[in-house]
């Protein structure tokens, strides 16, 4: 693939991601009077929807300034648009307005975070990382602001969806030891505390170490003996417990110094490989 076509990726990449946040911006702002029964879920809503703006008018300048086609793709069909559709009294799941609006933009804000991910990633292919402004600083800062945006939604669902039941005149019938016994409902913090704990705990934990998941056949470090699989743990005597550690402590080598590579491998042997700057 030549470099043209993967900048093509990337802004075809960046107008979709382009029409998404129109598209969330819209459905915040249709939303933001509707929900303002519960104002901590006003608030997000709020929030979010002044970052969907701001994100959507840093992607598009840096989209035109990249040469790429600002033709925003029309999010009217699919099926994100879908969910992200005005959401009724009268659509919403059980009557459960406003904690049915936050789960739509949990899905939507997820999939955004997986989205800048993606361009992340191949923008990093298409173009030299040292350009002005680098597009992968964009996709990180815009990620991040979707995945804190989706956790905020997480830590209030229950609480909404609880008080949502309770207004619908549904008590929790639940006959544990606190709501039968001692007369609070306990459960709707247990509620909460099970999709926090299920999306933590099953998270990927950072290994100690950065894992060899491409070495290029024939350069530098497969010369030097390093081979798929095995795991960095130190650079010249130092911990690299990432990828974040470990970019800095090479950068003071110059070209053809030997640099000292400690490796775990399979079954846990060590191993240290000599690799010349390139
Ligand atoms: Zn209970
Ligand atoms: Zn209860």
């Amino acid at each position: 693939m030549t470099v043209d076509q993967q900048r093509r990726t990337v802004h075809q990449l960046m107008a979709e991601l382009l029409g998404l946040e129109a598209a969330i911006e819209r459905s915040l702002a249709g939303q933001r009077e509707t929900v303002r029964s519960y104002p901590e879920a006003q608030a997000a809503i709020e929030r979010a929807r002044d970052k969907a703006e701001r994100q959507y008018e840093a992607l598009r300048s840096r989209l035109q300034r990249d040469g790429g086609e600002v033709a925003v793709a029309d999010h009217g069909a699919g099926g994100l648009a879908s969910l992200l559709g005005v959401v009724e009294p009268s659509n919403a799941t059980g009557g459960l307005f406003v904690s049915t609006i936050l789960w739509h933009h949990y899905t939507a804000f997820q999939h955004m975070v997986m989205g800048y991910g993606m361009l992340w990633c191949v923008s990093h292919r298409a173009y030299d990382v040292r350009q002005d402004e680098p597009i992968f600083r964009l996709a990180e800062a815009h990620q991040r602001a979707y995945a804190e945006a989706a956790q905020e939604i997480v830590r209030l669902h229950a609480d909404v969806l609880a008080w949502e039941l309770s207004e619908e005149g549904q008590p929790c019938r639940c006959l544990c030891p606190t709501c039968s016994g001692i007369g609070i409902c306990l459960c709707i913090g247990g509620g909460r505390s099970l999709t926090v704990g299920a999306l933590n705990e099953t998270a990927n934990s950072e290994e100690r170490g950065v894992l060899v998941r491409q070495l290029r056949k024939g350069d530098l470090a497969d010369r030097a003996g390093m081979r798929q699989g095995d795991v960095i743990v130190a650079v010249d005597g130092q911990e690299v417990p990432t990828v974040w550690e470990l970019t800095p402590l090479l950068e003071p080598f110059q070209a053809g110094e030997p640099i000292k590579v400690q490796v775990e491998r399979e079954g846990g042997a060590r191993a240290e490989i000599t690799i010349q700057r390139g």
